[in-house]
């Protein structure tokens, strides 16, 4: 890359959670950023500060067709597709297709620009664990004819394709595996149990804990999360690497915390647990840490609140 214009990047799912918060820090660190998005999860409101500046622009397109995109391109990060098990559940088929389809059709577009590609993949490729907490070199244990099957397979999919890219054509090829994340710009209505909880209790509504809640997650607060990704990319390593937060909560105590922190008197409710939900689930991130230098600093209690702040100031002006 010796143009002397800005380095260029694709990010796919641009108007989704973590695409737009990637948008926005590409942006920032003065790249020319291409978002694309076919809009069934995403909402253009979390990139309409955007659109007014010269080095942004975004295409309304699906990548699991053919995916054109004119001049030279540095990077890729393949961000596209549903990410809640709700919305997955409800669009299985698109699910599979961005996944397989969509990640053939952005490995072809890298190979031909001679851009590095960075893939979105996910703590779903370990399935319900049966090793805990997860290293990279855990195989998962996965149903593939289960309801998750679709999001699970479609993402080992990527994996092994993104590989034979990197081995067949010498690609420069980055697998992000993203444990549980979250921050603004989630969808209140996606169905996770954050926004859930969150909407739940602005709404003055129990918050709704499926199972007895004993299940666990560890989830990891976005600008955390993009730090991760962009250390990622940057680094030489083509293999799988872990991102996510490894501190631990029970479902249960994850609903006690946010009655807590919203200071309002919501109670719990228990509602059946999802077909094949994780029982636990915890990042090892031993590898990101030596490879990239890379933790959370963002404690989940901050995280919890930097949020809060957001969907109460969405609220209000809603009002
Ligand atoms: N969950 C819950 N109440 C909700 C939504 C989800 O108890 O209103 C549980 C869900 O069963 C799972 C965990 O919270 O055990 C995390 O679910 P989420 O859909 O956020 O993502 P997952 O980690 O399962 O992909």
């Amino acid at each position: 890359m010796n143009r002397s214009e800005p380095p260029r990047v694709l990010i796919t799912g641009a108007a989704g959670f973590l695409g737009s918060h990637l948008c926005d820090r590409f942006w920032r660190d003065g790249y020319y950023v291409i978002g694309m998005d076919n809009l069934i999860t995403g909402d253009l409101n979390n990139i309409a500060h955007l659109f007014k500046e010269e080095r942004f622009e975004f295409y309304h397109h699906d990548v699991s067709k053919f995916v054109f995109v004119p001049g030279p391109l540095d990077y890729i990060l393949h961000f596209a597709s549903p990410a809640s098990p709700a919305d997955y559940l409800r669009m299985p088929i698109q699910t599979l297709k961005v996944s397989s389809l969509g990640t053939h059709n952005l490995l072809g577009l890298a190979k031909v620009k001679q851009a590095r590609i960075l893939v979105a993949s996910t703590s779903e490729v370990y399935g319900d664990p049966l090793e805990h907490p997860q290293k990279e070199s855990y195989w998962g244990h996965v149903n593939a004819v289960g309801p998750r099957g679709v999001y699970d397979e479609a993402k080992r999919f990527m994996e092994s394709l993104t590989m034979a890219y990197h081995k067949v054509h010498g690609l420069q090829t980055r697998i992000a595996r993203i444990f549980n994340t979250y921050g603004p710009r989630m969808r209140l209505n996606d169905g996770r149990v954050l926004p859930n909880f969150i909407r739940q209790a602005l709404n003055g509504q129990p918050l709704t804990v499926y199972g007895d809640g004993s299940q666990t997650r560890s989830f990891c607060y976005v600008d955390d999360m993009v730090e991760g990704i962009v250390r990622l990319l940057h680094s030489e390593y083509p293999y799988p690497v872990n991102l996510g937060n490894p501190e631990e909560i029970s479902i249960l105590d994850f609903a006690r915390e946010i009655q807590s922190i919203m200071g309002r008197e919501v109670p719990i409710v228990f509602e059946p647990l999802p077909v094949d939900d994780p029982r636990q689930r915890r990042p090892d991130i031993s590898l990101a840490r030596q490879l990239l230098g890379w933790e959370p600093q963002v404690s989940r209690r901050e995280g919890l609140r930097r949020t809060l702040d957001y969907y109460l100031k969405q609220y209000s002006c809603k009002k």
